[in-house]
């Protein structure tokens, strides 16, 4: 098996040839005193399966990004299981196990404990595959890889040589195939195989390169860094649904900020969050967009390192805010009035947006919310206070004005009153109104009456309706 798969890659490709005559082998079996593995950090589900198959005769590994955390003592977010069984073979050794994928035909198997059900990720073994038929594409993007292989293979067929790492909880020994152990010492990412033609393969790999070198802090390697900045367009191609997924892992990783930094210093953000363009330029008239998103990013990485929820609609809309803001004040410049201006410039911002990544429906409708809210803070007289309280999506909606507040662009004095607000009782509720209504020549918020009477060439998105 192996001597026809080193035949068929001497066959294709010199560069590849080099590296995986030199890595299909034996892999490298790493004891536990040299990976230093806490067996504390291991899902007991991931092991249970791992267990579970080898009992059935197959052979099984905890694999890919769960072994990279591992090695470096972080606790996984997810595990993945590599194994020889078929997708059919898997699933009838588990009650709850779910057949999933079709570019990549994989079995969910779901344990239900105390806290939220644990999926465990099960993949077969996948060979490499010629370079030819209708599995690529002209550009040489994979379509389809459900082809079966050795352990060796599977590993040559991954990205990074810290992703290809195979560990079997029951001898507590690492199987090393490209030298990931080495690379995970040296601090570097470096792409198996020749990292062009890993790219044309599949460009989202450009993405995670950028991802996990956030992520961990490791260098990438200059050959697997060099491809980037030629092949960037490469990610046109790729489904947007698949690159939507890829930037919200990245957004979402709990070092977006490191991240959106490594996406414009490899010149990757053109074209994906085309809004963002202006603000990475760093220069002095961005420096308050600047200000915000990297605030917004701090923030949501961490609530993410803290374990905290966060909402991909609420993340959307503080990236594009800057640009949104930019648009509102120049509607209301040309003298539209405040809340249409708005609405026309939300409006705008996603179109800008779409040019580059679309992003998805339910996502827009929040950061429609979020942003429709944000006028709604200025009134607080009468009944508007309570009702903006009620609405569903309040808590996003304050939580995205403080951001503002800390940022200067929102009036800090506002934050406060609705932080005072929340907490109130309903006789501190009326006080606080009564104190908003006094307080003049400040951005305060006031009647709507009053406000039907204002001329809209005087108002800025900053102020009120009326005052
Ligand atoms: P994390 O889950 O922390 O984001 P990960 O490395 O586990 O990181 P996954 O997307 O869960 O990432 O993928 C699991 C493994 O599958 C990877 O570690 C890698 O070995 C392999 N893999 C995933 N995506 C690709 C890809 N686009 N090209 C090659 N191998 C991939
Ligand atoms: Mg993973």
């Amino acid at each position: 098996m192996i001597t026809k798969f080193i035949k068929r890659i001497l066959r294709r490709d010199p560069m590849v040839k080099h590296t995986q005559a030199n890595n299909t082998g034996a892999p490298k079996r790493i004891p536990k005193k040299s990976h230093r593995i806490d067996p504390h950090l291991l899902s007991k589900n991931a092991v249970k399966v791992t267990q579970t198959l080898q009992q059935a005769g197959y052979e099984a590994f905890i694999v890919g990004g769960a072994v990279r955390d591992l090695v470096l003592g972080i606790g996984p977010k997810d595990f993945d299981v590599a194994t020889n069984a078929t997708p059919d073979q898997v699933q009838r050794l588990f009650r709850k196990a779910r057949l999933i994928g079709r570019r990549f035909q994989i079995v969910h198997v779901t344990f239900f404990g105390k806290g939220h059900p644990e999926i465990i990720e099960v993949s077969t073994f996948r060979a490499l595959l010629d370079n030819a038929g209708d599995h690529v594409a002209e550009s040489g993007r994979i379509l389809r890889d459900n082809v079966w292989g050795s352990q060796g293979e599977d590993a040559a067929r991954r990205d990074f040589t810290i992703n290809a790492m195979y560990y079997d909880p029951s001898s507590e020994t690492v199987l090393d195939y490209h030298g990931g152990m080495v690379d995970m010492q040296k601090k570097t990412l470096r792409m198996i195989g020749d990292p062009t033609k890993r790219y044309r393969e599949d460009p989202i790999r450009m993405l995670r390169a950028i991802r996990f070198a956030a992520k961990t802090e490791f260098t990438l390697d200059a050959a697997t860094r060099a491809p980037i900045a030629k092949l960037g367009k490469l990610l046109q191609d790729v489904p947007s649904a698949r690159l939507f997924d890829e930037i919200l892992k990245l957004l979402m990783s709990g070092y977006s900020w490191a991240a959106i930094q490594g996406l414009r210093d490899a010149g990757l953000h053109h074209g994906l969050l085309p809004l963002l363009d202006h603000i990475l330029d760093n220069n002095e008239a961005s420096k308050g967009a600047n200000d915000f998103v990297k605030l917004a990013l701090a923030n949501t990485d961490e609530r993410i390192q803290s374990g905290k929820s966060v909402s991909a609609g609420f993340l959307f809309a503080t990236l594009l805010w800057p640009d949104l803001l930019q648009n509102w004040k120049a509607n209301i410049a040309k003298g539209m009035a405040n809340i249409p201006a708005l609405h026309d410039a939300m409006d705008d911002t996603i179109a800008t947006q779409s040019s580059g990544m679309t992003i998805q429906r339910r996502f827009e409708s929040d950061m429609r919310e979020i942003w429709s809210m944000q006028p709604r803070f200025e009134k607080r007289v009468g009944r508007y206070p309570y009702r903006l309280v009620e609405s569903p999506r309040f808590r996003a909606g304050y939580d995205f004005m403080l951001l503002r507040c800390a940022t200067g662009e929102q009036n800090p004095a506002i934050g406060e009153w609705w932080t005072n607000f929340i907490a109130a009782d309903p006789v501190g509720q009326e006080e606080l109104m009564a104190r908003a209504k006094n307080e003049s020549g400040s951005t305060l918020g006031s009647p709507v009456k009053r406000r039907r009477r204002r001329k809209p060439k005087a108002a800025t998105p900053t102020e009120p309706e009326a005052s």
